[in-house]
């Protein structure tokens, strides 16, 4: 018989020689269970997904109403639809009164590809600012703006008009002038591993922006919804991006992302052409009633409020020789060490001893940190007890 794993390789495209090949018939809360009824704790969240931890009750049960009322109906932008209306109106009311219209799109790239088109229509500009070591997707426009060549050569040409500037560089910051459309950056630079700028660079770069008029897009696609403990990053900066991107931990574990704008920016998508952005599924209903069950649940239960603590735990934990440095804010955390040969290693005896660990994808001399938020002190105990003996033993 040919089992799941040959089908997976013969079948499932492949984007690399070295899956990591584990097959999980369960998950919930910070566990995964395979096939053999092994737990293994994810510190990881699928990638700064599982923010509120796997198939969160309250976020199953509104799927489940959902799917009893319907799934898709039409394309975007036409029918009034309760779920995606309701999650609109939630996320206005939790972001500032500028950030009030809401795109819906599957995906974090999509969210991405659909800002720069905004920024570009709104502004009537071209040119676009873009960080050196930035992720931001990989469909060509997001590919466009992501900093790191290796990645892109073998795609090019790519978009045009594109700068690149150093992340957390003032003096760069010049290079931002009328003519630019848009500056695009992560709010906390996460495949980097995570580099966390200075609140004065932030503000200097929305003031620069405010002076050449040129839109500021904040990519919250990993640090959105109560990551580094507060409920979008840029509250840590005492600024507001014109354009918010939000995906991953949006859905609570469905597929959903968005771009949110002011009205009138929005509007720009509206006529000149008419449909300046479309998508059949964005915003799709049951995405939207788990996205919006799953904002309850950070904001109802308090999710946010013990991450100081936590990262605080993993912070005294994680002391040992050859940890270079921990980078990070809240449970967003990188741990640094000195080569890939170690994190390979280290990341393989995590897995063989029940825990989920990884690298970035520019930076891969540290392991990711980003368990959900609703780990324990127990677990964090856990967690850090096995990080550090697979460390020992390299
Ligand atoms: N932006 C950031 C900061 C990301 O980390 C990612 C995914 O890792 C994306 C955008 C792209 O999101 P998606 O994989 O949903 O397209």
């Amino acid at each position: 018989m040919i089992s799941h794993k040959q089908f997976f390789l013969q079948n499932t495209a492949q984007t690399s020689n070295f899956p990591r090949l584990l097959e999980i018939e369960k998950a919930e809360g910070l566990y995964l269970y395979d096939t053999k009824g092994k737990a293994y704790m994810d510190l990881v969240s699928g990638f700064a997904v599982s923010s509120i931890g796997h198939r969160h009750p309250k976020v199953i049960q509104a799927i489940k109403n959902q799917l009893d009322k319907y799934l898709h109906l039409t394309v975007y932008g036409e029918f009034v639809q309760a779920p995606q209306v309701m999650l609109a109106h939630q996320l206005s009311s939790v972001l500032p009164l500028t950030l009030s219209s809401v795109y819906f799109t599957n995906s974090g790239a999509e969210a991405c590809e659909g800002a720069l088109k905004l920024a570009k229509k709104y502004t009537n500009r071209s040119h676009i600012i873009a960080f050196h070591q930035s992720y931001h997707g990989s469909t060509h426009g997001a590919l466009s703006v992501m900093g790191n060549e290796y990645y892109k050569q073998a795609y090019r040409p790519l978009l045009p008009d594109i700068k690149f500037i150093n992340f957390n560089a003032g003096a760069d910051l010049n290079l931002i002038t009328p003519h630019t459309a848009c500056v695009i950056i992560e709010a906390i630079q996460g495949e980097a591993g995570v580099q966390v700028p200075d609140k004065l660079y932030m503000q200097a770069l929305r003031a620069r922006c405010d002076k050449t008029g040129t839109l500021l897009i904040f990519d919250e696609i990993q640090t959105g919804f109560g990551r580094t403990g507060k409920l979008f990053a840029f509250e840590h900066y005492g600024i507001v991006p014109d354009i918010l991107l939000l995906a991953k931990a949006m859905g609570g574990g469905m597929p959903i992302g968005a771009f949110i704008a002011a009205k009138h920016i929005m509007d720009a998508l509206k006529e000149n052409p008419i449909l300046g952005h479309i998508t059949t599924f964005g915003g799709h209903p049951v995405s939207c009633a788990a996205a919006l069950a799953s904002l309850h649940v950070i904001i109802d239960e308090g999710l946010m409020e013990g991450i100081a603590e936590k990262e605080n735990l993993f912070r005294a934990l994680l002391i040992h020789p050859k940890i270079k440095e921990i980078r990070g804010k809240g449970l967003m955390l990188a741990i640094q060490l000195n080569t890939f040969t170690e994190v390979e290693s280290i990341s393989k005896r995590c897995i063989e001893n029940g825990l989920i660990i990884d690298w970035f994808l520019h930076c891969d001399t540290a392991l990711r940190i980003a368990p959900p938020l609703t780990i324990s002190t127990l677990e964090i105990e856990r967690a850090c007890a096995i990080i550090l003996a697979a460390i020992d033993g390299v």
